[in-house]
This record gives C-alpha cells, structure tokens and sequence, in this order.
C-alpha cells in the first residue's frame, strides 16, 4: 500500500458554524496505482489530499504513507516524511521564476541537501521532453512546458506517492493533455503512484481509477475510467442530488 485513510473524519470550526468536511472516509492506494479523485464543489477532495499528504491534522481516524502512520506523527517528523516521500503538483506551477528549469527540478533536493540520482534524473528528463528547454527560465516556457518542470520537480526525488491538485487547471487542453500523458507514463514506465484530484472527466480517464466523493463521503468507484464512463457517473449523481 502506498497510501491510505481509515475513518478519516475531518471537521472545521465547532458549535453551529461546524462543517464536517470528510466523515469517515476509508481510501487506499496501491503502489504503483493512478488514482483520480473527484466529486462537486465542496465535496472533500482538497481536504482529503491535503490530510493524506500529512498538509493538515484531521479530527479522527488514521491516515499512512507506505508504512508510516502520519496521524501518529510529531511535527518534526511529518515535516520530514513529508519533504523526503511525497512529491507535490499544485495547479499554479509554484516554479522559481530565477531559475532555470534544472535548478528549478533539484531545488527541493538542493534544499534537503541530498544528492539527485544522475540516471533517474536523465530518466524523468526524458520522460517529460524537457531534454532542451534545461538552462531555459520559467519565463521563456509555456504553461505546458512549466507544469512538466513542475512535475519533474515532483519525481525528481522518486517519492513515494505524488499528490497533484488539479494539475491541468491552468492548461489548454493540448497542454493539458501533454501533462497528462506524462503523468500516466510516469505511473506505468516508472512505477510512480499518483493520486489526483481532478473536476475534468478528459483528466480523470488517465487514472487506473476514479473515487466520487459527495458531501465528505465516499460514494463510488470506477476501474479503467474514459470519459464517458465518469461523465454518466457524474450525470448520475446530479440526478441523485436533485431528486433528494
Ligand atoms: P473540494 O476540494 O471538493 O471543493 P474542500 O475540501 O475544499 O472541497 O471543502 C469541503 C468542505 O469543507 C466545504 O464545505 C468547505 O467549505 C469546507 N472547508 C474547507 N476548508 C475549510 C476551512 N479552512 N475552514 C472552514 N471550512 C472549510
């Protein structure tokens, strides 16, 4: 298992103006899986990446990268787990403007002060198509080719899992698209594990499979998603919603 929650609950504020984000919430993620979450506005999906990346507490339950319980953990400890076995895409590519892409790939590692592996390194270079834009800034790079930097970035370490938040949010769809086929090489010529979460049913058909969250609960799954598949999962839903 790369990841998992169990009885994840998480709750903000208290009294009246308490929501109950996540109640309950059981999800594992296998190694070497690409995992799309998804669901409507408000559902849960930032809470629950942000909670199994060990980014925020929960109010119950238990959540584990690999074998470590992150709920059982300090904070010095988190911070560790955190910056040596997950790897991090944000829809806004959070890249150094300063930087060249290379630097911008190793910083994280520059930071830790740990060494890249050369041959991974080449490996995830190569995958990405970034082989000619290296010395390039963020700046002379389109929005595709930066999110690939981003992701780099993220694999650069070959973290244990990958947490991307809407990573084709800022993308056209050609560019999205690019990202996405990368991801999904990334998952079956590296054994990288991902877990995305995604609004776009395009996004999700990448993914081994899809969890539907709904007002804080799970409330279905789908193996070797298209589009059309998650799109009729998603109509059936709001049906669902209307009717209730
Ligand atoms: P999604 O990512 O699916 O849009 P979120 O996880 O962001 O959903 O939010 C789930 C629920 O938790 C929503 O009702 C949201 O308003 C609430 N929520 C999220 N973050 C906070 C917060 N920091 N304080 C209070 N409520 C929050």
């Amino acid at each position: 298992m790369a990841a998992r929650a169990a009885g994840l609950t998480k709750a903000y504020g208290s009294g009246e103006t308490r929501v109950v984000a996540l109640d309950a919430v059981d999800v594992s993620v296998t190694r070497g899986e690409y995992v799309a979450i998804m669901g409507p506005s408000g559902s849960g999906k930032s809470t629950l990446m942000h909670c199994m990346a060990g980014l925020d507490t929960v109010s119950a339950g238990q959540t584990w990268i690999g074998e470590s319980e992150l709920t059982a953990l300090k904070d010095k400890h988190l911070t560790r787990l955190r910056r040596d076995k997950i790897g991090f895409i944000f829809q806004a590519f959070n890249l150094l403007p300063t930087l060249s892409a290379l630097e911008n790939i190793t910083l994280p590692m520059d930071i830790a002060g740990t060494k890249a592996d050369r041959a991974w390194l080449d490996q995830v270079i190569d995958t990405v198509g970034l082989r000619g834009r290296l010395s390039h800034r963020p700046g002379e790079l389109s929005g595709g080719q930066q999110q690939r930097v981003a992701c780099a970035r993220a694999l650069a370490s070959r973290p244990e899992i990958i947490f991307a938040d809407e990573p084709t949010g800022n993308l056209d769809s050609r560019a999205g698209a690019e990202v996405l086929a990368f991801l999904r090489r990334s998952v079956t010529d590296l054994g990288q594990t991902i877990v995305m979460v995604t609004h776009d049913p395009v996004a999700a058909s990448y993914a081994d499979r899809v969890v539907f969250l709904a007002d804080g609960h799970v409330v279905d799954e789908l193996a070797e998603p298209t589009a059309g598949s998650v799109l009729d999962r998603m109509r059936k839903f709001d049906g669902a919603g209307r009717r209730s």
